[in-house]
């Protein structure tokens, strides 16, 4: 590392004048800024810069491999096997990790997985988790290490330990309309995912309306730069891409998505939930060396679904985390909000269209994520579907519920809600939320058989 002092005034206008900037520059700027040395407002500004300039190829691998060097790289050496850890690139009602997580886990698969907390309008898994009382997301290492040996799986957060300039980054790109970024979402989500000893790792790249790549092509070169940075640092991975148009699943809101996805472990059918976990799923069992194929990989997906074996390794995990095991057996001992307020249908027909991007900022007006890097989240709030795209309502007719802190909040965000869904005379053509998985380039389909 160069010893050379940076102007981090100079850095900024370097990268705003759109000329790449050199490994060291970045070093010393994610070091310095990760270190509270470089003041938020500088970094908030580089990051503006790098958000309208981007970065090349080698400056994404700088920042990426900056982040991590920002603390320590685990090697998790007791733990047997392919560590393999999934990755969502962010989305509305997206629990998936709470419940892929667990099942891969109960198929053998070994899973050290570090989230993230809500960004934008986007939920965080972290924040989800944190809705369970005594859950702790800032294990130590050595404890984390302990927690993926015996139980299979642990979740955690970046911490001061563990990728701490993401930490850093992520907190102020969320509040500074940064975070549509390709080298960012990139640097963020490998420093971490390396950092916390994964060898292979399943990115679910989310695409549409509530995500943060919209287009299909969008989607296809962040997968291709999350391969090739991550190829540089010889990880294995394999991206899949879903459909983020409308929220996933029928809950929006973190103890409510907790107490969806638990309810999916004991067996609910939820189609597009279902969808994605065994589309992520198969993915990281046969990476793990579990499965030859993954028509077998779902396979065994389903039989510890079926089994509850994906339910009991949740328990686990929250019980090693510190958390009450006993809001997983009755999940009505969670957080809930004190109002409840219907939004309803503003005509008859079939629903057309929820948008997610929408849904997701009446959560964050609602609580459920945040406005300002210092805010807390309300755990309780959220909103609760009744209908999704393609069931028909009568006019007036409830399609969701919003949990709110407040009647007025209540009534304000149900009124946003109708605003939201889009009704039409014809019932819409159903659509695959799983598009394909990403393959030298090419987005191929996954034949789905019917959950
Ligand atoms: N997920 C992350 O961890 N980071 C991003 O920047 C976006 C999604």
């Amino acid at each position: 590392m160069s010893d050379l002092e940076y102007s981090p005034v100079d850095i900024i206008a370097a990268k705003q004048a759109g000329g790449a900037l050199t490994s060291d520059q970045i070093r010393w700027f994610i070091r310095n800024s990760a270190a509270g040395r470089v003041p938020d407002y500088q970094l908030s500004a580089l990051l503006m810069a790098v958000f309208f300039r981007g970065m090349n190829l080698r400056e994404t691998r700088d920042l990426t491999r900056a982040m991590i060097e920002s603390g320590k790289v685990l090697k998790l050496s007791s733990v047997r096997g392919t560590r393999v850890d999934k990755h969502s690139t962010g989305g509305v009602g997206d629990k998936i990790s709470l419940i892929v997580g667990p099942l891969a886990a109960a198929v053998g698969v070994k899973v050290p997985m570090v989230s993230g907390r809500g960004l934008g309008h986007t939920g965080g898994t972290l924040d989800k988790l944190e809705s369970i009382p005594g859950f702790r997301t800032g294990l130590s290492p050595a404890m984390f290490e302990r927690v993926v040996r015996e139980v299979g799986i642990s979740i955690i957060g970046q911490s001061s330990q563990i990728a701490p300039a993401d930490r850093k980054l992520y907190a102020i790109r969320d509040v500074t309309s940064t975070v549509r970024c390709q080298p960012l979402i990139v640097g963020s989500i490998l420093s971490k995912k390396i950092a916390s000893g994964a060898d292979a790792l399943v990115f679910d790249i989310k695409c549409g309306k509530g995500a943060f790549m919209e287009s299909l092509a969008d989607a296809k070169s962040l997968s291709g730069m999350l391969s090739k940075v991550a190829a540089m640092m010889d990880k294995k991975v394999v991206s899949v891409v879903t459909r983020m148009d409308e929220p996933l699943g029928y809950t929006v809101g973190n103890a409510m998505e907790v107490v969806e996805s638990i309810q999916v472990l004991k067996g609910k059918h939820v189609g597009d939930l279902l969808d994605v976990t065994f589309a992520i799923g198969a993915e990281m069992v046969v990476l793990a060396g579990k499965a030859k194929t993954r028509q077998e990989a779902r396979t065994l997906l389903r039989s510890a679904l079926l089994g509850g074996k994906g339910f009991e390794k949740f328990r686990e995990m929250v019980r090693a985390q510190g958390g009450d095991t006993r809001v997983i057996d009755d999940p009505d001992r969670l957080a809930r909000a004190r109002y409840h307020v219907n939004a309803g249908a503003r005509r008859r027909g079939y629903i057309k269209s929820i948008d997610a991007l929408e849904v997701g900022k009446i959560a964050v007006v609602l609580g459920a994520g945040r406005q300002r890097k210092e805010d807390d989240v309300d755990h309780a709030v959220g909103i609760e579907f009744i209908k999704k795209t393609g069931r028909k309502v009568a006019k007036g007719e409830p399609f969701a519920v919003v949990h709110a802190s407040s009647p007025s909040k209540g009534r304000r965000c149900a009124r946003l809600l109708e605003d939201v869904i889009e009704i039409g005379a014809a019932r819409p053509r159903p659509r695959s939320v799983v598009i394909g998985r990403v393959h030298a380039g090419r987005i191929e389909k996954i034949r789905l058989p019917k959950n």
